[in-house]
């Protein structure tokens, strides 16, 4: 079935194959794209791909001085269909010349939203798990983090004072809030195709609009109208949608309180940001939370983990959020049945629980635990 977000892939013939460009970056980035690529390439009757290995990352800045080669902007531009991106190591201090190459090439490829499933499995694994089936969708190109900040020295105190100022755009908001209608819907037609008893959420599909606008009125209040006025001017295709509202600070208390209450939550940059994260507390592990960057031309799967330089080099990082930002990857591009196969295929790797890696309680190792889904595939 085909996602409702037209991507350039679907553009491509039948038998061309996908081109997906491979940017494994820092730490276990090296360790879980090659194992992300090992399961997309076992996919029977899927699309045929194509690989391309590119450059990026911190380790890429201290050889080269460049974090993000013009070479890997422009072929992800022009040739590929899609990308992993692994992760990047991020230095704690100010690196002169440095900048997040992941940051640019969300800017680069406009990649406007951050997608991120948290989805609860039951596994031995996580013996205390709630159960929760949420997709948090961060806006991923305004907010505070146009990074428009500046030092002055205050002059009635002669101290250091900071702003920073914050852009957040009708425009942007209502494309944002767009997905997120859309992507409720879509869901909602996946989990049709499951009985309902085993369905997580079995409600009428919701999108909760995160905002802070009693305090920031003028950039949140135009982020909620915006993204209300979604549904309310269309209400013959997100009537059945569910719509209500969550102030950040008591949204961080429900979804640690009740994460089985929401569905699609959509969020400014920050808030998303910190939401996202703290989703992934939920779950487990970081090892097993994925992420997609979309766009409305290109999708970027990246797993929300770092680099792990404390495990990095051993043959023990999780695969498992990697080979799921591949499987979002899929989806976004419309190989839904694919997708679903990878991710059934983890689920039951996690379900058995006998094959685990050891952020997991495990022993086995990287490449263990790709064997494992590929048997389940
Ligand atoms: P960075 O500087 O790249 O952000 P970090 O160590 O600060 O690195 P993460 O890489 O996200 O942040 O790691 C946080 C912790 O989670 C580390 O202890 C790491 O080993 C663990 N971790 C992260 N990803 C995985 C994974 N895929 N498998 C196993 N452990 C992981």
């Amino acid at each position: 079935m085909a996602s409702n977000i037209i991507r350039r892939t679907l553009a491509t013939s039948a038998t061309s194959p996908l081109k997906i460009g491979l940017i494994p970056a820092d730490g276990i980035g090296k360790e879980v794209v090659p194992a992300a690529r090992r399961v997309l390439e076992s996919l029977s009757n899927g699309p045929k791909f194509e690989f391309v290995e590119l450059e990026a990352g911190f380790e890429h800045f201290q050889k080269t001085g460049t974090a993000l080669p013009k070479e890997t902007i422009t072929t992800l531009k022009n040739e590929c269909h899609g990308a992993i991106f692994g992760a990047v190591s991020s230095p704690s201090h100010k690196v002169e010349g440095y900048s997040s190459p992941i940051v640019a090439l969300r800017k680069h490829l406009d990649l406007y939203a951050n997608v991120r499933p948290v989805v609860s499995v039951k596994s031995p694994a996580f013996p205390n798990q709630r159960e929760l089936d949420m997709l948090i969708i961060r806006e991923n190109t305004e907010c505070l983090y146009i990074k428009q900040e500046r030092l002055e020295t205050d002059p009635k105190t002669g101290k250091k004072l900071a702003w920073a100022e914050r852009k957040i755009s009708e425009e942007a908001c209502h494309r944002i809030g767009t997905m997120a209608f859309n992507m409720a819907l879509t869901r909602q037609k996946l989990r049709e195709q499951k009985p309902l008893a085993e369905r997580i959420w079995k409600h009428n599909p919701r999108v909760t609009i995160v905002h802070k606008s009693n305090v920031l009125s003028v950039t949140d209040g135009l982020f909620r109208e915006t993204v209300r006025s979604v549904k309310e001017q269309n209400l013959e295709k997100y009537g059945g949608v569910d719509m209500e509202e969550q102030l950040v600070d008591s949204m961080v208390y429900r979804m640690f309180r009740e994460p089985e209450a929401f569905d699609v939550v959509v969020a400014p940059n920050l808030y998303g940001d910190i939401l996202s994260d703290g989703a992934a507390a939920l779950v487990g592990s970081l090892g097993v939370v994925p992420s997609a960057n979309v766009g409305d031309e290109f999708v970027m799967g990246e797993p929300v983990h770092g680099s792990a330089p404390d495990i990095a080099g051993k043959g023990i990082a999780n695969p498992i959020a990697a080979i799921r930002s591949a499987a979002l990857l899929l989806e976004h591009m419309g190989y839904t049945e694919q997708a679903l196969k990878m991710y059934d295929a983890v689920d039951a790797v996690l379900v058995d629980g006998s094959i685990l890696t050891p952020d997991l309680g495990g022993k086995s190792t990287t490449n263990d635990v790709v064997d494992a889904v590929l048997r389940h595939l």
